[in-house]
């Protein structure tokens, strides 16, 4: 449930209502708007009396709240959450760009599209040091070498980077190196993980499932806010359908719907989704029309020669030109790309 407290609620009022939910079992999340404080306490509901909460100074309403998530729900927090990474803002009027290989492969690949992003106009590099590959038999990724080059290329070009972390052993690691913390599609479940991952205390992008709901997928990124990591970037990355020509579908259904549940925002991965660098040109415009804070697209200097995923990977010319294109897009939207 939420607690409203009213405009003249002071610092005393809250105390209140926080200790007497407390001593009822219940776990308190403070959220301080422009106009008021609004207390989210999740716990069991049959252990407080609403009326009596209702009646205590300075509370407006009780209201409960209907979904299961509850940290991720506009009820909870009606503003839209900005989050910040280094002088850049994901899910305000900005819209940012991150760009990179798939895979770190190495110094001079990675440098060259980081390079190469920059000048097209990302504001954030992406590029895995692991990998979850469908094939044990694939490159695997350059593990803490990847890291270390990632945090080289971030020193020369400036742009902050998003790296995935697979599994609690490497937490600690790719912790010292990322940026943003990419969770990746295959673990969006693993909820061991998103523990581990909201102590950490960093940004994470959460990308979808291939196979969950919106629902689901909002109870993952509850998670990570009921571990007291409030930076959360929701990621649709396409899902499983009857469609083969396409490696998944994007549900671009997803930013409207996340936009009018959540605070929380949301980017789009076109490569992943479509798995051809032909098609995701047309998917970010589709992307930033339909409301997206960003894109997470994969730029690889030479993608025929990419150790993964060369084939949705769009060459730095294409990402250049797409990018006037988006900025166009943006505008219409009444928002603009981020400069750097
Ligand atoms: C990736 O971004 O490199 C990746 C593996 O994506 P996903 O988890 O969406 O498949
Ligand atoms: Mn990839």
């Amino acid at each position: 449930m939420i607690v409203i407290m009213n405009h003249c609620a002071g610092q005393e009022d809250i105390q209140l209502v926080i200790d007497k939910l407390e001593q009822a079992g219940f776990r308190v999340h403070l959220s301080k708007g422009v106009e008021r404080t609004i207390i989210g306490a999740v716990g069991d509901r049959t252990q407080i009396n609403d009326i009596a909460l209702e009646a205590m100074p300075g509370v407006e309403k009780v209201v409960p709240i209907m979904h299961p998530f509850k940290l991720a729900s506009r009820v909870f927090k009606e503003e839209d959450t900005v989050v910040r990474v280094g002088n850049l803002e994901i899910g305000g009027d900005h819209i940012q760009v991150m760009a990179g290989p798939c895979a770190v492969e190495s110094r001079e690949q990675l440098l060259e599209a980081a390079e190469q992003v920059k000048a097209g106009g990302a504001t954030i590099l992406r590029g895995g040091a692991y990998k979850p590959r469908t094939s044990p038999y694939s490159f695997q990724g350059l593990e803490e070498k990847g890291l270390k080059l990632l945090a080289e290329v971030r020193e020369i070009t400036g742009l902050p980077v998003v790296t995935e972390v697979m599994d609690t052993s490497t937490l600690p690691l790719v912790s010292e190196y990322a940026d943003i913390l990419q969770i990746g599609a295959r673990n969006m479940q693993n909820f061991f993980l998103l523990r581990q991952v909201a102590k950490v205390g960093k940004p994470v992008l959460l990308k979808r499932a291939p196979s969950a709901t919106v629902e689901e997928w909002l109870m993952a990124a509850e998670y990570i806010l009921a571990g007291g990591n409030s930076n959360v970037i929701l990621c649709e990355r396409g899902i499983k359908s009857f469609e083969s020509y396409t490696r998944n579908t994007l549900d671009l259904t997803a930013v409207p719907v996340i936009k009018y549940l959540s605070h929380l925002p949301v980017i789009v991965d076109p490569s992943h989704a479509i798995g051809n660098w032909r098609f995701v040109g047309d998917m970010s415009r589709a992307a930033v029309a339909a409301g997206a804070d960003g894109l997470l697209i994969e730029v690889h200097p030479n993608p025929p020669e990419a150790l993964c995923d060369g084939k949705q990977s769009l060459t730095p010319q294409n990402f250049k030109a797409l990018m006037a294109e988006l900025r166009v897009i943006a505008w219409a939207v009444g928002r603009e790309m981020e400069e750097i």
